[in-house]
């Protein structure tokens, strides 16, 4: 299964795209994590990205494009899920060539549908765990974890993304806003789209997903 998730900032593509690569051995391929560990180990992706993310603005479509092709180049994924990538109708331009030069077909780009008020709320309670490698994501508004602010899995304290504060949150919203409608009709016209509601539990979320993916 070969699968894109789009939807605005906290409409939980992170979420589901974990369970998916977990239950349907799916790579998962983030291309926010990736550009956060850039910035973590210093690289000149990372320095090039970093003012640019703690904006609320997308990073150059050159840059996202290089990172992907560069993945799928080193690692071939035959299953994989895109979290983030591609966010703009240039991004997708770029990842159907690559691809093409795979010989690889996406299934399905799930659209994720969320209110903006939803997503600030959402985003206002995100944790994530300090440790890179864990990486895990909690919310402060429905779960509780067994020490707080400390991660369940590897025991890292859990902190606040950078970008994530309010005004910056809008601003994430407002370039999503303008770029999206573009891409989902390229999408569309490929008859890959799959609308699924995201203000559901994730559970119910996920099974909506998974009720809409093309059996092979
Ligand atoms: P994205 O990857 O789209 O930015 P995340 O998966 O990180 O979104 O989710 C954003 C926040 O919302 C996280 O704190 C997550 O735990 C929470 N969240 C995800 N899905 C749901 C949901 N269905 N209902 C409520 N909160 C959710
Ligand atoms: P995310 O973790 O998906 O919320 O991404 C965090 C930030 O990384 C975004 O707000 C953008 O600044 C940047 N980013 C991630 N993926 C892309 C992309 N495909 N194109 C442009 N910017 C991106």
């Amino acid at each position: 299964m070969r699968l894109v998730l789009i939807g605005a900032p906290g409409s939980g593509k992170g979420t589901q795209a974990r369970r998916l690569c977990e239950r349907l051995g799916l790579v998962y391929i983030g291309t926010g994590d990736i550009l956060r560990d850039a910035i973590r180990l210093g690289t000149a992706v990372g320095r090039e990205a970093q003012p640019l993310i703690d904006a609320g603005r997308f990073v150059p479509d050159s840059v996202a494009n290089d990172l992907v092709a560069d993945l799928f180049r080193a690692r071939r994924p035959e299953k994989f899920v895109m979290d983030g990538y591609p966010r703009t109708y240039a991004q997708a331009i770029a990842f159907d060539a690559l691809l093409a030069q795979q010989f690889l077909k996406l299934d399905a780009v799930i659209d994720l549908s969320v209110s903006d008020d939803e997503v600030v709320r959402r985003i206002g309670g995100r944790r994530i765990c300090s440790d890179a490698a864990c990486g895990i994501c909690y919310n402060r508004a429905f779960e509780t974890t067994a020490h707080p602010d400390v991660c369940d899995r590897c025991g890292s304290r859990l902190k606040v993304r950078e970008d994530d504060g309010e005004a910056t949150v809008r601003q994430r919203l407002a370039i999503f806003h303008s770029n999206t409608d573009a891409l989902l009709d390229h999408y569309r016209r490929a008859g890959l789209v799959k609308e699924v509601s995201a203000t559901d539990p994730v559970e119910t979320i996920y099974e909506s997903i998974v009720r809409r993916l093309p059996t092979r």
